[in-house]
């Protein structure tokens, strides 16, 4: 990209995030040329680049390394010829079936009082690991009456108090979409939270413009933002600005991470993720097991590599700056939280 468009981009004007949004689908070869990186790993790039487009926004490619494949960043969006390898035993295309739990398009409800808004599809940045891969849910916008038909289920069900909005990336929607909603759940009288599951805060800041930060501010619910971050590296200048730009409108901010090989998987990573992620605003929420979704095998970390990891972070960092290690299994009641039992001493 011309260093004049990216210049614009990075301006904080409205538009910027959606022009980036719009430009955040590259070909493999202009990736690789942009960043410097050995045109070999064209090689067996195609195969899952075809199966699942390379997205990234170029505010998240101006934070990875130039000449360095082993960058973190980088390992979370480089479609790798290991996707295209035969799976481990229990590796799926849809290992949470989510499909399931659909009681109307566009609701996902597992788990006691809360339930799930698939808001929109499109994500700005396509996570190789992610469970989603292979229903990336661009296609799948609900029209009006399945909106309507969402938010009356969530009217008729009293036990709901807390909505989450989740996608894809509901922030990849416009505003305009987005209040809209925020105005229906806010006449739901039962309903006294609202949470947004976003990656955008990290992968394109810019879109926590200030029209946003006034909206979200001024809402009767209370405002939870979880993010997906995975790497200190995740977190520049820009972040820790949107970051602030949120918690001066009292929204909370949590994070969540995947536990990836090679990329987090060490004592000093989840460290340096924790206190930088706290030093923008942000405490650890969940870390999570990666989903066992085909073509992601090659990020697996077992269980108990996992777990001596928490050992570790539990010894060195606050309590509050450790995140619960958990998977997700369908069918069970929530979250299943995964840790070492101490025997009594
Ligand atoms: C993860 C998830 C939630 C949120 O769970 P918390 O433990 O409250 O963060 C809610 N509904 C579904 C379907 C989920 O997968
Ligand atoms: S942002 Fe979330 S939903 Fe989108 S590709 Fe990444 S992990 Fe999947």
């Amino acid at each position: 990209m011309p260093s004049d468009l990216i210049a614009t981009a990075a301006k904080s004007t409205p538009a910027s995030w959606q022009k980036q949004l719009s430009q955040a689908q590259i070909s493999a070869q202009d990736l690789l040329e942009q960043l410097s990186m050995p045109l070999e790993l064209l090689e067996g790039a195609e195969l899952g680049a075809a199966q699942f487009p390379i997205r990234v926004p170029q505010s998240f490619i101006d934070r990875i390394e130039p000449g360095n494949p082993q960058d973190p960043l980088f390992l979370q969006i480089w479609p790798f010829s290991a996707e295209g390898e035969t799976p481990p035993l229990g590796f799926v295309t849809d290992p949470l079936e989510e499909n399931a739990a659909n009681p109307v398009p566009g609701i996902v409800h597992k788990y006691q009082g809360r339930v799930l808004l698939i808001v929109n599809g499109s994500c700005a940045i396509h996570c190789r690991y992610c469970f989603r891969r292979h229903f990336p849910y661009e296609d799948n916008n609900l029209s009006l009456s399945e909106w309507e038909q969402a938010l009356t289920y969530i009217e008729n069900n009293p036990s709901i108090n807390e909505v989450i909005m989740s996608g894809g990336d509901p922030l990849s929607s416009n505003d305009k979409r987005l209040f809209k909603l925020i105005d229906a759940i806010e006449a739901i009288p039962h309903v006294t939270r609202l949470r947004i599951h976003s990656r955008l805060p990290i992968t394109l800041p810019n879109r926590i413009t200030p029209d946003l930060c006034q909206r979200l501010g001024s809402s009767r619910l209370n405002i939870v933002m979880v993010v997906h971050a995975n790497h200190g590296n995740e977190i520049s200048q820009d972040v820790h600005s949107a970051m602030t730009r949120l918690r001066s409108e009292n929204i909370h901010l949590l994070n969540q991470t995947v536990l990836l090989k090679g990329i987090n998987d060490t004592t000093q990573a989840l460290i340096d993720l924790s206190e930088q992620l706290f030093a923008a605003g942000v405490m650890p929420y969940y870390l999570h097991l990666l989903d066992p979704v085909i073509g992601a095998h090659h990020y697996h970390v077992a269980t108990d590599v996992a777990l001596s990891l928490m050992d570790q972070l539990q010894a060195q960092l606050p309590g509050f700056l450790v995140p619960k290690l958990v998977r997700e299994v369908p069918g069970e009641a929530s979250k299943t939280l995964i840790y070492t039992q101490k025997p009594p001493k």
